[in-house]
């Protein structure tokens, strides 16, 4: 047969069924006539119609042909059968494709791009069809009837409507459940036998309420269809349905059943108590089609909640691991900082157990010198920051505290994007911390080596020029007077010949620390400007505060009176070049240098042991007005 050719895919995804289900289709027509025929008259049911408007709704288009040239060669066969002429045999075979072509029109895309009788609504839209697809086919047919035969308009019409009509509801959920793509898979093997338990309770039931004709007992055929509808799947559903409507038609024909009692009593025509079996079945089959659609929704629901859980879980679990072996302590926090989980880490970092630390707030454990740091970082949380890190010392359970790096970030839920809690991962860094106080430290000893004469101890040159550079800008900021001393020792030249240079090196030592001892305002500074030269720059001072100091350090170095025999004085003396600029004259740095270094040029000319002061007028310097103080 062309079935054999069904489109592979179809073939390959539904095992035992689908050949089931396309024998039933192939040979259907024959085979189920026979049994619901037992004598004359037209069919109660086409199920070809309703296999065939299933396997158009499951199928690629392109296998469109093959069941449609198999399904008229299938009705030609059956026509012949029953010795219909040709003429009419094609007619009937047309009407009855047009009405699966209507149907099929009718629903396709309605049961969604994978066609699903257990979706919602599907159902409901199946029995519109079923009703709705038939009324033209059949009027034609009856026409056919009508005029190629005489026959009775009417009566063929009914028939052929109403067996067309629950072929559809009855036939078509058996191919769509069995064929349908996200159908629950059957494990053949675990659920046959329980199967066959219900389907051995149905045939019972509806053998015994049919095959008697005392009894109008016909709706015991509901308990045990819904039973299957409620328990089992729709495919079985589906099935007990076709086995019912099939054993209910066959014994209504035979004269059997609470419908046939109606009409021995007189009540129903036999025309009319095969319609009533036929609504009967409709109604039966819509009852327990949209309870198993129900149940199986229910289920999937269920399922794709237990997934869904059983996928959170593994999640959890997941992250509870990567938790639970990270070196880093990871906290879960609720809003008000109370700690939700701890994770093992924080035990071995500060000492307390996981049970010590849930519960208690966070806060309590920093450091209270932290605190206002952190409270700052923390603020950022609540004007919608959602990460945040800052490094605090935190308590351990033995009292002291480690410095930690922490990042916060915040969980928000999805739906209402509120912060529902915090996550916080801390970090030992009081290792580092350490290393990086000891590198403070090496820094600023650098820095003070780096700003340090060697041998002297105070300001080195660099640091003289800095501050020079810096004085003079304040002092031309503030309008204030900036004075400078140039400090030289006299005739040190003997003095190294004569005492060697060790003792020379000494004798700067003492002077730099003498000079440094005269100074009393802590803006003052004594730099070794080289060799045996000292600078000392003195902000907001003017030539007679300079003199003033220049006059204390003179009298400074000759209370120490260091030794100097080559020199008729016998001691050590220093010559002092003072300049001083500013509050309204202000020319630049240099010139202020210039001026102290020819003021100490002066002093020296002039015989040395003496401070020479020096206003500068003009931006050069050149007209310097001096000062002598001999000593
Ligand atoms: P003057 O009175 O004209 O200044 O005579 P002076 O001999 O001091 O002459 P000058 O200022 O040119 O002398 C500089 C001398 O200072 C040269 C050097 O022997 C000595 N000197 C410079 N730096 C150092 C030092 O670091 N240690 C020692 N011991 N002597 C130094
Ligand atoms: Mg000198
Ligand atoms: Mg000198």
């Amino acid at each position: 047969m062309g079935f054999v050719l069904l489109s592979e895919r179809v073939a390959s995804c539904r095992s035992i069924f689908v050949f089931l289900a396309v024998l039933l289709l192939a040979c259907g027509l024959e085979t189920l006539y026979t049994l619901v025929l037992p004598s004359s008259g037209a069919p109660a049911i086409w199920l070809a119609n309703g296999f065939l408007l299933g396997f158009l709704l499951i199928a690629p288009s392109r296998w469109f042909p093959v069941y449609l040239v198999a399904c008229l060669l299938a009705d030609f066969a059956f026509n012949e059968g029953w010795g219909t002429d040709l003429p009419f045999g094609i007619i009937l075979a047309l009407c009855k494709l047009s009405e699966v072509a209507i149907a099929f029109g009718l629903l396709r895309g309605r049961f969604g791009a994978r066609p699903d009788p257990a979706r919602p609504g599907a159902l409901i839209r199946l029995a519109i069809t079923a009703l709705a697809a038939p009324v033209f086919p059949s009027i034609f047919a009856a026409d056919a009837e009508f005029y190629l035969h005489s026959g009775a308009f009417t009566t063929v019409l009914v028939d052929w409507y109403c067996a067309s009509a629950l072929g559809f509801i009855v036939a078509t959920p058996v191919v769509l459940g069995l064929l349908r793509p996200h159908r629950p898979s059957l494990q053949m093997r675990w659920e046959f036998p329980p199967a066959l338990r219900y389907f051995g309770l149905l045939l019972a039931i509806v053998v015994l309420v049919f095959s008697q004709t005392r009894y109008p007992m016909r709706f015991l055929v509901f308990p045990p269809l819904l039973l299957i509808a409620a328990r089992r799947s729709l495919v079985e559903t589906a099935l007990g349905v076709l086995f019912t409507a099939m054993v209910i038609l066959g014994f209504t024909r035979a004269g059997h059943g609470p419908i046939s009692l109606l009409a021995q009593a007189g009540i129903l025509s036999q025309a009319e108590k095969l319609r009533i079996a036929q609504i009967f079945i409709f109604v039966l089959s819509l009852c327990a089609l949209a309870l198993a659609a129900g149940t199986e929704q229910t289920r999937r629901l269920r399922g794709i909640l237990a997934k869904r859980e059983q996928r959170l879980r593994e999640n959890e679990q997941r992250y509870r691991v990567l938790a639970e072996n990270s070196g880093d302590a990871i906290y879960r926090m609720a809003l008000d900082g109370r700690r939700l989980y701890v994770s093992p880490a924080a035990a071995v970092m500060f000492g307390f157990t996981p049970e010590e630390q849930v519960g208690r707030n966070w806060r309590e454990d920093v450091y209270s010198e932290d605190w206002p740091d952190v409270r700052k970082e923390l603020h950022k949380l609540g004007v919608g920051y959602d990460d945040i890190g800052f490094t605090y010392r935190r308590r351990c359970k033995n009292g002291s505290f480690v410095w930690v790096d922490t990042r916060v970030r915040a969980v928000r839920d999805r739906e209402s994007g509120n912060v529902r809690e915090y996550i916080a991962i801390s970090r030992d860094i009081s290792q580092q911390k350490a290393v990086e106080e000891k590198l403070n430290a090496a820094n600023t000893a650098l820095a003070t080596l780096a700003a340090t004469d060697g041998l002297t101890g105070i300001s080195n040159r660099r640091v003289f020029d800095e501050a020079l550079e810096r004085e003079w800008r304040r002092a031309q900021r503030e309008q204030a007077s900036l004075a400078l001393l140039m400090i030289d020792v006299d005739h040190f030249k003997p003095f190294n010949d004569f005492y060697g240079h060790l003792a020379g090196d000494d004798c700067l030592k003492r002077l730099a620390a003498t000079i440094g001892g005269s100074l009393h305002r802590p803006g003052d500074l004594v730099a070794r400007f080289g060799g045996e030269e000292f600078a000392v720059l003195l902000p907001g001072t003017d030539a007679a505060g300079a003199l003033e100091l220049a006059t204390r350090i003179h009298d400074a170095v000759s209370a120490l009176d260091m030794k100097h025999e080559v020199v008729p004085l016998g001691r050590i003396t220093l010559s002092i070049g003072i300049a001083s600029d500013g509050p309204d004259l202000f020319h630049n740095a240099s010139a202020l240098l210039r001026a102290a270094d020819r003021a100490l040029y002066a002093a020296k000319h002039e015989g040395r042991n003496r401070s020479i002061v020096t206003t500068i007028d003009d931006p050069d310097g050149t007209k310097d007005h001096n000062t002598a103080n001999t000593r």
